[in-house]
């Protein structure tokens, strides 16, 4: 198996080494990944200038560009062999709920869509800051994707990914199948004013999680909760974004005019 690996964290991120160590047993491993970090930049595509791709040791390619050109380039004519998974990860912090959308992880993932397996974003749920005296546990996480791989990769629709987070405790508590839950409204932005007095905005961090008790009732549990709960949390999302529901409700009012 060919398995090409790519991240938004960059290609000297702990998660992404974590990954390619733990999954060599399965195949031929790729890295090809952007030179420095680059979250949040979702599915972006740089199109305004050529990209570089630099090989820095046997099989791990640094990028100038997002973690979308590192997958993009990968399956479409950087390398003379095909690849068979692509995994994306493992991202420093989790990527739950509305994440989702700006996630340079998943961005990287939905760029395997195609792919004859499931195409799978991880991500660490856990503190973002790390110190060297504190480490995230990447190799923990990293070894559960190897037994996941090699268990067998469950069959999903064209144009699906799995969302993966895993939470970075001791004991993980179990594997729980999830809905991709909602954050509210993001924190304000900060002003400040710049060392040459001009007003800057900083973004802040991403809304608190709410839960949707409709499908609490459907005994449906959200990506949000399984990480609460100390289990790793896996989200089957899709590349068409359409509400069937909306469309058919729209095309009624529209004909109806
Ligand atoms: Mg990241």
């Amino acid at each position: 198996m060919n398995i090409l690996i790519a991240n938004d964290d960059g290609v000297f991120a702990p998660g992404i080494q974590a990954l390619a160590e733990a999954l060599k047993p399965l195949g031929r491993v790729v890295v090809v990944a952007p030179e420095s970090e680059r979250s949040g930049y979702s599915s972006a595509l740089t199109l305004d200038r050529p990209l570089r791709p630099i090989q820095i040791a046997p099989d791990i390619w640094s990028v100038n560009g997002t973690p979308a050109d590192c997958v993009y380039l990968s399956m479409n004519g950087m390398f003379d062999f095909e690849f068979d998974l692509v995994v994306s990860g493992i991202n420093s912090g989790a990527n739950l709920g509305d994440d989702v959308l700006y996630s340079g992880t998943v961005g990287a993932a939905f760029e395997g869509r195609l792919m004859k397996h499931p195409a799978i974003a991880v991500s660490l749920a856990g503190p973002n800051v790390r110190t060297y005296e504190h480490p995230a546990d990447y190799a923990q996480a990293a070894q559960w994707v190897h037994d996941f791989i090699r268990s067998g990769l469950p069959q999903v629709p064209p144009r699906h990914i799995l969302n993966i987070n895993i939470p970075d405790v001791e004991q993980i508590q179990g594997v729980q199948l999830t809905y991709q839950g909602r954050r509210l409204q993001s924190k304000p932005i900060t002003s400040h004013v710049d060392p040459r007095g001009r007003q800057v905005y900083w973004i802040g961090l991403a809304g608190e999680a709410v839960t949707d008790p409709k499908k609490s009732q459907q005994n449906l549990q959200s990506d949000f909760f399984a990480i609460a709960n100390g289990c790793i949390s896996i989200t089957p999302i899709q590349m068409d974004a359409t509400n069937y529901e909306v469309l058919t409700t729209l095309a009624r009012q529209f004909h109806a005019n």
